[in-house]
C-alpha cells in the first residue's frame, strides 16, 4: 500500500505509485482521514483525483482509512507499505513509523527514493504556490490542476 493524505496528490506521489505498481501485483493507495488536520479537499475529492491520475495503471485501487494504518493493513491482508523519501529530513520520522508499524503488526515498510525532479514537491507547497497564482502545471496531475484552479479561482 501507498498511504498518505494526498491533499492533493502530486506528481511526486504519482511517481512513487507508478514505480510501486511495477514491483507489486497489486497496490492500494490509502487516503488517511485525520479530522485534526486542516484540509483543502474532502476525502471523496482526494480519492477521485487519485483514481483519475492512476487510471492508466491496471493494478492500482484507491481506498480510505481512519485511525491506525496497520489495522487497515491487517484487515486487507496487506504485508508491505511503500513510502517515498524526499530527503534525509523525511527519513528520521519514516524510520520511526516503519519500526513502530512492524512492532504493532508484521507489516514491513519499503522506502523508495524520490525522483530528483520531484524531491522538492509537497502537497502543502503546491497549494501555497497555487494560492498565489504560481504555475504548478508539471507538478501535479491534470485532474488536480483543474480542481485546484476551480477551488482557488486562479
Ligand atoms: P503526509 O502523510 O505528511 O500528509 P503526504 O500525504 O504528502 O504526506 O505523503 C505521503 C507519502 O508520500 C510520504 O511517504 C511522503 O514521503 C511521500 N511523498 C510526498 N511527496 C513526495 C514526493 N515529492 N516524492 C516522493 N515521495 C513523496
Amino acid at each position: 500500500m501507498c498511504p498518505g493524505s494526498f491533499d492533493p496528490i502530486t506528481n511526486g506521489h504519482l511517481d512513487v505509485i507508478e514505480r510501486a505498481s511495477n514491483l507489486f501485483d497489486e497496490i492500494v493507495v490509502a487516503v488517511g482521514i485525520n479530522q485534526s488536520k486542516n484540509r483543502l479537499f474532502e476525502p471523496d475529492e482526494r480519492v477521485e483525483m487519485i483514481q483519475e491520475a492512476t487510471a492508466h495503471l491496471g493494478n492500482v485501487k484507491v481506498d480510505v482509512f481512519r485511525g491506525l494504518l496497520v489495522k487497515f493493513c491487517v484487515a486487507h491482508d496487506i504485508s508491505a507499505i511503500v513510502k517515498g523519501l524526499r530527503a534525509v529530513s523525511d527519513f528520521d520520522y519514516e524510520l520511526q513509523m516503519g519500526q513502530m508499524n512492524r512492532s504493532l503488526a508484521s507489516v514491513d515498510t519499503l522506502f523508495m527514493p524520490a525522483d530528483p525532479h520531484y524531491s522538492f514537491l509537497s502537497s502543502s507547497l503546491v497549494k501555497e504556490v497555487a494560492t498565489y497564482g504560481g504555475d504548478i502545471s508539471g507538478l501535479v496531475p491534470e485532474p488536480v490542476l483543474r480542481r485546484l484552479r476551480e477551488r482557488l479561482g486562479t
